[in-house]
């Protein structure tokens, strides 16, 4: 699934190809991807728009729209935003075309046809109670310890609430506990200080590795031009069971919390 780092490298890679035209229109060929509005009002509205900007915003990518109106794409389990020029072959899988004025086109694809998109004139019903930007000046020590000291859940479930923090998700959490040593079924609460302080350290490491990584091509992951990421050479537990931890040489294990595997090293991340 993409998370923080692979959706900002998607962002990043579109916004030279895509800030400044225009959509000329939009071509759905799988209508469910289509939250708000209904196709037919969704498709007057944007046709003509020219994209001002592309943000992210937790795991959201939000196109900024000469209208003042956003278009918010969410890829969800298995979506990728890739540029072509031949619409006439789409990639398989591909739920939407957003046609720009140039000739070229994104191809929203999506083999698990989780993602979603909306066309709003205000953000705030999707991204209004999203938790802080990991990665922005905000995001301090202090405030991650006093958010942790409220919630008795486990720390992994915590870390990939969105609402507690925006934009990780099951690989990074994994990571950035190994790298702070902290068992993911411990209460968050019961993190010492000294431990907040680390997983704070840990969680912008793994982030900002990522990022300068291009993300992580686990499963269905590609870069806006169709290459892989390469962050998921650096995992040392994520998606790792069964082999050795890269510290200590014991065998990595996964538990499911909450629905999710994680993995961890028993030895580097005593059990609570
Ligand atoms: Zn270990």
């Amino acid at each position: 699934m993409p998370e923080l780092p692979e959706v900002e490298t998607i962002k990043n890679e579109l916004v030279p190809h895509v800030v400044g035209r225009r959509i000329s229109g939009v071509t759905l060929s799988w209508e469910g991807i289509l939250k708000e509005p209904n196709a037919q009002e969704f498709d007057s509205r944007i046709a003509g728009q020219e994209v001002t900007g592309i943000g992210r915003r937790g795991k959201y990518l939000i196109f900024s729209l000469g209208s003042g109106e956003l278009l918010i794409v969410h890829l969800k389990m298995s979506g990728s935003l890739l540029l072509g020029w031949d619409s006439s072959s789409p990639p398989r899988f591909t739920r939407a075309v957003i046609h720009l004025d140039n000739g070229r086109h994104i191809f929203f694809r999506d083999p698990r046809k989780f993602g979603r998109m909306r066309l709003l004139k205000d953000s705030t019903s999707i991204i209004g109670r999203l938790g802080p930007e990991p990665l922005e000046a905000g995001f301090t020590p202090e405030l991650l310890a006093r958010l942790l000291s409220k919630r008795k859940a486990p720390i992994k479930a915590v870390l990939i609430d969105q609402n507690f923090i925006a934009g990780l998700g099951n690989m990074y959490a994994d990571e950035a506990l190994f790298a702070a040593g902290i068992h993911p079924l411990r209460p968050a609460a019961s993190l010492t200080r000294r431990e907040a302080w680390r997983l704070h350290r840990a969680i912008k490491q793994v982030l900002s590795s990522a990022i300068g990584d291009k993300g992580a091509s686990v499963t269905t992951y590609f870069r806006p031009g169709g290459e892989p990421g390469k962050a998921q050479f650096q995992f040392r537990v994520a998606h790792r069971r069964g082999e050795n931890c890269p510290v200590c040489g014991t065998s990595l294990e996964r538990i499911t919390i909450r629905g999710r595997g994680s993995y961890f090293c028993p030895r580097c991340q005593p059990e609570p």
